[in-house]
């Protein structure tokens, strides 16, 4: 049991409720740790380790097994209403892009700095242990694959990369900050003095000052001077095909699918619950509050993701 944990926490293991980032607060999280489910809960679990019956399973996973690392889920029970950017406004609007990086270049600078939680690791484990067909996340925090996951497709991108929409090449998002900070000396200072800056998901943040905002200066790709783009799916973007087949292949792979962490919102993930319900697959749901999914889950657990997947690793042997 734990074996993964103790060799995980010399590398950086930070204890599920401690928030990673300074400022930023785990949102509708429970408090509770592992050891605090209730002899009911855990049975919940031990059945569905016994409906898994020792196949392989897909894991999808959303926002919800990151909040235990400080990243806020904007769909969970109590988040504010959020009006994200979309692709087509992004691409069409030089005032909304310059809006966009000011309050991305906030975000990111806080969300490099998470860490995985003992969802991410529990994930790990039970891949290591064979028990996984793979990983598809909804996330773009590579929270799995610094918790060393191996086979995870990041459905939705990664918010450690920026692409030029012009000329398809790839830079580093902590590249483009140095090149940020250049062209904005101070700005994050002035930001952090202005205060009122909330954590929002996808390294978004909310930066009250507009003085700040359209003073913000807009980096361009240093090969061509194309348009920088994070690369991550925006709303109104579709996701590449290649990421969607991998997903897919996992879930035909699997004997059964766990969702953990999501609301199932988007059709980017509620499509592979579908297409394990139409298998004939069980289908497990791990989140807090209600889901689209909820009419095709052969178990709905109410639990917060850290505590269950956790419980899960024990209840199947690990
Ligand atoms: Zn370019």
């Amino acid at each position: 049991m734990d074996q993964l944990r103790p060799g995980i926490g010399e590398t950086g293991f930070v204890p599920a409720m401690t928030p990673a980032v300074p400022g930023m607060t785990p949102a509708a999280t429970s408090g509770a740790s592992a050891a605090a489910l209730s002899r009911d809960e855990i049975a919940a679990v031990d059945m569905v380790a016994a409906t898994l019956g020792g196949q392989p399973f897909a894991l999808l996973t959303g926002a919800g097994i990151s909040t235990d690392s400080g990243i806020p889920d904007y769909r969970g029970p109590g988040a504010p209403p959020r009006n994200p950017l979309t692709y087509q406004e992004f691409m069409r609007e030089p005032s909304l892009r310059q809006r966009y990086w000011a309050r991305n270049h906030v975000g990111w600078s806080r969300m490099h700095l998470s860490k995985p939680n003992a969802g991410h690791f529990a994930a790990t484990e039970l891949e290591r242990a064979g028990m996984l067909s793979g990983i598809v996340t909804q996330n773009v925090d590579r929270l799995h694959e610094a918790a060393l996951a191996s086979n995870v497709v990041d459905l939705h991108g990664r918010f450690d990369q920026v692409l030029c929409m012009e000329c398809g090449n790839h830079y580093s998002r902590s590249f483009l900050a140095i090149i940020l900070n250049e062209l904005n000396p101070g700005f994050l200072e002035a930001v952090a003095a202005a205060g009122g800056v909330s954590a929002a998901p996808d390294a978004d943040a909310d930066v009250e000052s507009e003085k700040l905002i359209s003073a913000f200066n807009v980096a361009k790709c240093p090969l061509c001077g194309g348009l920088l783009k994070p690369d991550f799916v925006f709303f109104g973007e579709n996701v590449p095909q290649d990421r969607v087949l991998r997903s897919f292949s996992m879930v035909d792979a699997a004997a059964a699918l766990v969702v953990a962490g999501s609301s199932l919102s988007v059709l980017s993930g509620l499509r592979f619950v579908k297409k394990a319900a139409k298998d004939g697959k069980p289908v497990i749901i791990i989140n807090r509050g209600k889901t689209r999914g909820d009419s095709l889950a052969t178990v709905k657990l109410e639990l917060g993701v850290s505590e269950a997947m956790t419980q899960l690793t024990r209840s199947l042997g690990l």
